[in-house]
């Protein structure tokens, strides 16, 4: 890869040069987390790339216990948390630079039985989180900018943990952004700091929860909400009230499918009838990884008829060019990516809200079969535009 930094040495007598070459070499991986784990008498470097763990390049795989240490303490250190402190966990934050470039590091320690791991999420904060680059079709970009360009109701993402529902609700409340209306939050934490949006984070220590904000925002003539997860029973009675009252409330649920999402509501006790009246979107996402456009090349004859199954064919027949036409792909890997893939997009399934929906939402009757196909019809879509993969697909919506 031409832009990592190839080091062959590593500066253990430095910690502040090898923790900054650590830094450099994940961000310019693209990693979105690095993890800095104790063995016995090493340290081994691990980072996330487009969602899979992978060890850092030699040598900076595995580090000498001495040089271990002292990363710890200089990543604490820049964190504010307590170096004397090593047995109880701790979250701490600092701002990195590279190239001109700011990236906010949320750190988190924990002791394990070797020792205290660390782990950076690393985040760019000229990231692009404009809805058009999200990785939906024409057709449900359309809807949604319908849905938020609405005054009240309540748009639900759900997904998987990884999923991308975050930067999605991110890209929703960027998309809304102006003078105009007031947007207010609660997160926990605040992933991306956003110009004219009033962000909140729960605090567990001052016993700030989520419906605390919630009920705090609702005090401050807010018209759009973004509640960052939707997970006790209070949080969710807010905020339908909220929804119902004349505001637009956009948040998340931890759910592999709609239907999942629909019945988890229904086990917090949610009112139902309130919930279908309330509800215009609920909308179900994965993250995939992008076929590297460097090596990328199209499938043979032989390559694709060995892909079988029903949704396959029911993807082909259903596929109307959306995402370009077919010319589905395989890639081996190059220089420029990572075993054939860079970056990563989301593939999307919607459930628009009607008369219908609201009354199967009511009674709990939204099956798995009618509603939790879409993502992966999606998916196959873009393996037949070019853009994924099949293995890439069943990876991630199995
Ligand atoms: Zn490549």
């Amino acid at each position: 890869m031409p832009d990592i930094p190839s080091y062959t040495t590593i500066s253990l007598n430095n910690a502040i040069t090898l923790t900054d070459q650590l830094l450099e070499t994940a961000a310019m991986s693209g990693a979105s987390d690095l993890h800095l784990e104790p063995l016995p008498q090493s340290m081994r470097v691990r980072m996330r790339v487009d969602g899979l763990m992978q060890l850092l390049q030699p040598p900076f795989d595995q580090l000498p216990a001495a040089a271990a240490d002292a990363i710890v303490v200089r990543i604490k250190l820049l964190s504010e948390m307590d170096i004397s402190e090593s047995r109880r966990p701790q979250d701490g934050s600092f701002q990195w630079q590279l190239d001109g470039k700011q990236m906010d590091i949320r750190s988190s320690s924990l002791a394990g039985h070797w020792g205290e791991k660390l782990v950076l999420r690393l985040q760019w904060q000229q990231q692009n989180i404009d809805i058009e680059h999200q990785g939906l079709s024409a057709s449900q970009l359309k809807i949604i900018k319908t849905q938020l360009s609405k005054p009240q109701g309540l748009i639900l993402v759900t997904g998987p943990t990884g999923s991308g529902k975050s930067m999605f609700l991110y890209s929703c409340l960027k998309q809304l952004q102006t003078p105009l209306i007031n947007i207010v939050s609660a997160e926990n934490p605040v992933e991306v700091a956003l110009f004219g949006v009033h962000q909140v984070a729960v605090n567990e220590v001052i016993k700030l929860s989520f419906s605390h904000i919630l009920k705090a925002l609702l005090r401050q003539d807010p018209d759009v909400i973004m509640l960052g997860e939707l997970r006790d029973y209070d949080s969710a009675d807010v905020a339908i009230k909220a929804a119902q009252t004349g505001h637009l409330l956009l948040t998340s649920m931890h759910t592999s499918s709609i239907s999942e999402a629909i019945h988890r509501c229904y086990g917090l006790g949610v009112d139902m009838l309130s919930l279908s009246y309330c509800l215009s979107l609920i909308i179900n996402q994965r993250l995939v990884r992008r076929l590297c456009e460097q090596c990328k090349q199209p499938m043979t004859q032989s390559m694709l008829d060995n892909i079988t199954g029903q949704e396959w064919i029911d993807a082909m027949d259903s596929y109307d060019d959306c995402f370009g036409p077919i010319n589905p792909c395989i890639a081996e890997g190059c220089e420029a990516c990572h075993g054939g893939y860079k970056g990563r997009f989301g593939v999307f399934d919607l459930m628009l809200m009607d008369q219908a929906k609201r009354d199967s939402v009511a009674q709990r009757r939204v099956t798995k079969i009618e509603y939790d196909a879409g993502v992966r019809r999606q998916g196959f879509w873009r393996v037949l535009s070019g853009h994924t993969s099949v293995a890439e697909v069943n990876r991630v919506t199995w």
